[in-house]
């Protein structure tokens, strides 16, 4: 069959562009199965979409390697990684017009995440594994080139097939790796899994290497100006491991963590990795151990960004316009309530850990001083600073804070742990940052007031749109979603643009959930919250697959799975969102 199609392909050497169009269908390929699933309209146009699947018996994939969730994710990951590269090999840069003659997938960053670029599902005692491509089919100007067309499709997919789907193929060296591969995963995942019982909300492995290259890549710096991070002494902890490794490391303890040093130490890298550890890295990344609860969520300012329907009012109040906080909508915040409507937007998704740096905060949000008391009376300043509100977040509603802040002691005597960085290197400073607040005036203070509006005072929220083309992604940071651009620019834990498009058609799916009603003990029932809403989206992913969210049949297109924050995030963002009380 890869030869009648070689045939074909080669008689339409010549012919114009659109004569690819009938190359749609299904065709065996060697050992394997090729899907044309859509063909591009002209060599310009989005390469055309296919699918390489081999069966159990063609991948010879041991059962233990599709044993469960975690280490199928992982396989998939490391094929990936192994493909992506195959392709780069075997088809580099294009041969004619516009893609002509390349071959691409999914681009995986440093994380170990769920994709649909590769999947590998269990069957029959092994697993069947499927690759999603990107094929430009060859041309010059709008003429096939019908030898290459034939070349790539036989030769050079069945190639990357047997290079990649075939575990007994991959040889010894490649077979160990994924070993390590899915080790790694699994020993990253009992650190996450242990940190609630260790009272932990995150850990940092001795020698971790947290700084980046560079701004714009996510890839570890190297060279000898690198300190690898080496834990004090009181903060040290140490897990065994399911691989039988001991690693050793600090522990951030739950409760109100402060990162304090001087300018250029290393503070905002420190957070930044912590960030990043709610989800698990590839070896050699550097971050490979730092390992934060998955429901930990970054919290900053985030100007001009709409709100709608957000009680701010545990922070802010008494605005002189008069206006609601309790219900609180705008087109476009300040520093200090955008701030606060995502502090309260991240605990309302379920956020049990806030991530929070000065460099990306409002001053006015989490402090004021001595001074600024003294001169503006408490009831004509509208806001009630985050430090007098970290206590009672940790107190009443559980949530702890792990906090950058090295150009004021004003959370010393709110803090559980200091933790000062010298020349990147950690210390515990909690005694002597304790004796200097005891010894400052006006000491330790909790606004009177909830620490939180209720959990249960949810909104009800609507899209207003159902229907209607399917969300769009420009890169990581923004969603074309129903004429308008919901920015998440401002989202540090949505990794890649393949994550975006999941939240894009996660979009896509949630009208219908939200319009649908939930009900409640004795036959009365109430709109579904974003919530509710959201964890159905997500409990169709785990039963279903990423795949589903997709709007194609066949390739679904490059898919990261996101977390549900982020999922909450992009629907407080979207500006024609419809909240109710
Ligand atoms: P701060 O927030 O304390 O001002 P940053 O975290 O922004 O400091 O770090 C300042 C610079 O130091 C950055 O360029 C960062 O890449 C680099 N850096 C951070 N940690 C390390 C480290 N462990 N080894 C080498 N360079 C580091
Ligand atoms: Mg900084």
């Amino acid at each position: 069959d890869a030869a009648a199609l070689g045939r074909v392909v080669a008689q339409m050497d010549g012919q114009s562009y659109g004569a690819y169009k009938r190359l749609a269908g299904s065709y065996q390929l060697g050992p394997f199965h090729l899907d044309i699933d859509h063909v591009q309209v002209d060599p310009y146009a989005p390469p055309s979409r296919m699918r390489l699947s081999a069966s159990p018996a063609q991948t010879r994939l041991p059962a233990r390697l599709a044993r469960d969730a975690l280490t199928r994710t992982a396989v998939a990951d490391f094929l990936l990684r192994r493909l992506a590269q195959a392709a780069r090999r075997l088809a580099p840069r294009p041969t004619g017009t516009g893609s002509s003659g390349i071959v691409t997938t999914g681009e995986p960053g440093q994380e170990v995440l769920e994709r649909t670029s590769i999947v590998v599902t269990p069957e029959g005692g092994g697993a069947r594994v499927e690759a999603r491509l990107e094929v430009g089919l060859p041309a010059s100007g709008r003429r096939i080139r019908g030898r290459e067309a034939a070349r790539l499709l036989t030769d050079v997919l069945l190639q990357l097939a047997e290079e990649t789907l075939v575990y007994t193929n991959l040889g010894h060296q490649a077979q160990d790796a994924m070993d390590a591969h899915v080790e790694l995963a699994h020993d990253q995942d009992y650190i996450r899994s242990s940190l609630p019982q260790r009272g932990l909300v995150a850990f940092v492995g001795d020698g971790a290497v947290l700084p980046r290259r560079s701004g714009d890549s996510d890839l570890p710096l190297t060279g000898a100006t690198v300190v690898p991070f080496a834990s004090p002494p009181s903060l040290r902890t140490a897990f065994d491991l399911p691989s039988g490794r001991r690693i050793e490391g600090m522990g951030i303890p739950e409760g109100v963590t402060v990162i304090i040093g001087g300018g250029y130490h290393g503070k905002s890298t420190l957070l930044r990795a912590l960030e990043r550890g709610v989800y698990p890295h590839v070896a050699g990344d550097g971050r490979e151990w730092v390992v934060t609860r998955p429901d930990a969520v970054t919290v900053r300012a985030e100007d001009g960004r709409a709100v709608t329907g957000v009680d701010i009012s545990p922070f802010i109040s008494n605005l002189p316009s008069g206006t609601d906080t309790r219900f609180f909508s705008t087109t476009n915040a300040s520093g200090s309530t955008s701030q606060a409507a995502n502090l309260v937007e991240a605990v309302d998704a379920g956020a049990s850990v806030l991530l929070i740096d000065e460099d990306t905060s409002a001053t006015n949000f989490m402090i004021r001083d001595e001074q600024m008391r003294a001169v503006i009376p408490v009831d004509q300043e509208p806001i009630t600073p985050f430090v007098e509100r970290v206590r009672p977040l940790l107190t009443e509603r559980g949530v702890s804070t792990v906090l950058v802040a090295g150009g004021s002691g004003a959370f010393f005597d709110v803090a559980d742990h200091v933790i000062a960085v010298n020349h990147y290197r950690p210390s515990d400073v909690t005694r002597e940052a304790r004796e200097v607040a005891g010894a400052a005036s006006g000491s330790s203070r909790a606004a009177a007031g909830a620490a939180l509006p209720a959990p249960g005072a949810r909104r009800s929220v609507t899209l207003g749109r159902s229907g209607g083309k399917p969300a769009k992604v420009r890169g990581r940071g923004s969603i074309l979603y129903g004429g308008d651009t919901i920015d998440l620019a401002a989202v540090p834990q949505l990794v890649d643009a393949a994550q975006t498009q999941a939240v894009a058609w996660a979009l896509d799916r949630l009208p219908g959930l939200l319009d649908r009603a939930a009900s409640l003990p004795g036959g009365t029932s109430r709109p579904t919250t974003l919530s509710e809403a959201v964890d159905a989206v997500l409990r169709r992913i785990d039963r279903d697959g990423l795949d589903w969210l997709s709007p194609y049949r066949g390739h679904p297109g490059h898919l990261t799975r996101p977390r549900r924050h982020e999922l909450h995030a992009a629907v407080n963002r979207y500006r024609r969102l419809d909240a109710r009380q």
